[in-house]
């Protein structure tokens, strides 16, 4: 027997549609380049949706078609993430900080007939200008007429148009279409750190349910009275879905634009109240480094914050609630997985800890969300114990994984009994916590036993003397691999080997300290900010460990 409920669809069309409705007077503020601010509400950012995707409409896109962006966190690209995918076009975002081959092979492969992209960001497009897509129809430059670029190659060969002189006159209202919810609803490449860049096709039943799900108490949590502010990207991973779950609580939003470091991030934190924000570790890092400079430097009322996409040090988490009454959430996710997995947030077996107990488990990446199954296997398949020690490559399923790649067959992540598999080798512990203890790729193979490189690398973070460093192998002749430590000092300070590697003693076994430092000036890092160990490894290539 059926259940007798109403079926309807989960659109994201919906979603703006209830913040318009609902919360009128929610803000949206939107920093520019030069650090000004726009102020919109709900129902306006609806209004110019309506009228971009009119605009479009007019121009011949149809349901299915990709649109890229090429864009910051501001509330252009958040009204096109609305009317884009509302009237059943695809939205694909594409993260600017990709190398020009990457960027003109995602956009062949996603066949794009539109590119919109920010002002500031036109010499990226002018570098691909013998790469663009024979699909590519037109380019819209995310601003007025008078910022359409004075001189390019590209005048000629595609149709250059400005934002603000495509929309205007448009109506405000769009009858969106009554989409079946697995449309697909948006477009977004994994940065290609292992290999050609693979696209992830999100639907509008997913981008829901994962807005939804990020709106628990022990997730994002956030609510109508809370000032949002996404410094995770909007062009990777759908800034994890705050633009959605933003506007399903009826938040407000705060969208930094394109200049992310501290003192203009601080601004925004204090001006305009934000109540909680997201990034990477470096963010919140380079935040704590920037307060710690000057006593004066506060909160007014300490923002909650969620760090993922790489582990959160130790030490800066403690400094964040130590020294500011700053509250961290450590969650985990994937391009794939929308990217919300798990959280780190304390339940009723962990509820009683004290701070220190708790800061040093919040380096696990946390329990599945509901919605969000997990299991973790060996090299055999079998599933391993949960006792935080064993080590297996985690699994995962649910609503809003994804269960293939756009445009490629049999990719070897999916398994055939319907799990993605996430190249994350990691721990379960008592409690059912994650921790990623490396990627397949990254562990170190030391004499038949794996070593993890994150561990090695977040212990000796919280050396006074470390700001950055990267374990990577090197061959050795007896045992394999070896662990090397690459070690960016913080600056004026020029510690020795030795006292860096006596840091390890009595934290992890003797055969997991690595063999040799070196001590380098920066580290690489791809275009999503984390340690590119492909590139050290590349470089590194001759290096190999003394035989014992
Ligand atoms: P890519 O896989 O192309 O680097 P993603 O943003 O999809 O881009 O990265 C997902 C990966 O990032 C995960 O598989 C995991 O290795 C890493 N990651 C994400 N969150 C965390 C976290 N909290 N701690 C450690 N690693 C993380």
């Amino acid at each position: 027997m059926l259940g007798l409920m109403q079926d309807r669809p989960l659109l994201i069309s919906s979603i703006l549609e209830h913040a318009a409705r609902n919360h009128p007077r929610s803000k949206i503020v939107s920093a520019r380049p030069d650090g000004s601010l726009a102020r919109h509400g709900w129902p306006e950012i609806a209004a110019r949706a309506a009228q971009l995707a009119h605009a479009l409409a007019k121009r011949g896109v149809q349901r299915g078609e990709r649109i890229a962006t090429l864009a910051w966190n501001d509330h252009r690209h958040l009204e096109a993430y609305y009317g884009i995918s509302s009237m059943g076009a695809v939205l694909h975002t594409v993260n600017p900080r990709l190398f020009p081959g990457q960027i003109a092979f995602i956009l062949e492969d996603a066949q794009d007939t539109h590119l919109m992209v920010d002002p500031t960001l036109w010499p990226v497009v002018e570098g691909l200008a013998d790469k663009l897509p024979a699909s590519l129809r037109a380019i819209i430059v995310m601003g007025e007429a008078a910022q359409l670029p004075a001189e390019t190659r590209l005048r000629g060969r595609v149709e250059i148009l400005a934002h603000e002189a495509l929309i205007a006159g448009e109506p405000v209202r769009f009858d969106w279409p009554d989409l079946d919810e697995r449309t697909a609803s948006s477009l977004c490449y994994t940065s290609g750190t292992t290999g050609e860049p693979k696209g992830v096709l999100y639907s509008h039943r997913s981008t829901v349910i994962h807005g939804l799900s990020a709106l628990q108490r022990d997730a994002f949590g956030f609510g109508a009275l809370d000032v949002v502010m996404p410094v995770v990207p909007m062009f990777h991973v759908n800034a994890w879905g705050i633009p959605y779950s933003a506007a399903m609580a009826g938040s407000s939003l705060v969208l930094p634009g394109p200049k992310l470091d501290p003192a203009s991030l601080h601004r925004l934190f204090e001006e305009e109240g934000v109540t909680f924000s997201a990034g990477v570790p470096t963010i919140w890092t380079a935040l704590l480094q920037w307060l710690r400079a000057d006593p004066a430097r506060r909160f007014s009322k300490p923002p909650r914050l969620v760090v993922g996409g790489t582990a959160l040090p130790t030490a800066i988490n403690a400094g964040f609630l130590k020294e500011y009454g700053v509250r961290i959430l450590h969650a985990w996710g994937m391009t794939e997985t929308s990217p919300l997995g798990t959280a780190n947030a304390p339940k009723v077996e962990n509820a009683d800890w004290d701070d220190d107990r708790f800061l040093d488990y919040a380096r696990k990446q946390g329990r599945p969300l509901y919605g969000a199954e997990i299991r973790v296997r060996d090299a055999e398949g079998k599933e391993i114990p949960h006792d935080g020690v064993a080590f297996g490559e985690l699994e995962i399923r649910g609503p809003w994984v994804a269960s293939a790649y756009f445009n490629r067959k049999d990719d070897p992540a999916f398994t055939p009994d319907g799990w993605f598999r996430t190249g994350d080798v990691v721990t379960v512990d008592e409690l059912g916590c994650i921790e990623i203890v490396d990627r397949a790729k990254d562990v170190i193979k030391s004499g038949g036993e794996w070593i993890s490189s994150i561990t090695l690398e977040n212990l000796i973070m919280g050396h006074p003397k470390v700001q950055e460093a990267a374990v990577i192998p090197m061959h050795h002749p007896k045992w394999d691999e070896r662990p090397l430590l690459l070690v960016v000092p913080k600056s004026g300070e020029a510690p020795t080997a030795e006292e860096i590697l006596a840091f390890y003693e009595g934290k992890v076994a003797k055969w997991w300290i690595p063999d040799a430092v070196e001590f380098v000036e920066s580290l690489p890092h791809t275009a999503t900010g984390k340690l590119w160990k492909a590139e050290l490894k590349a470089r590194y290539r001759g290096r190999s460990a003394a035989a014992e």
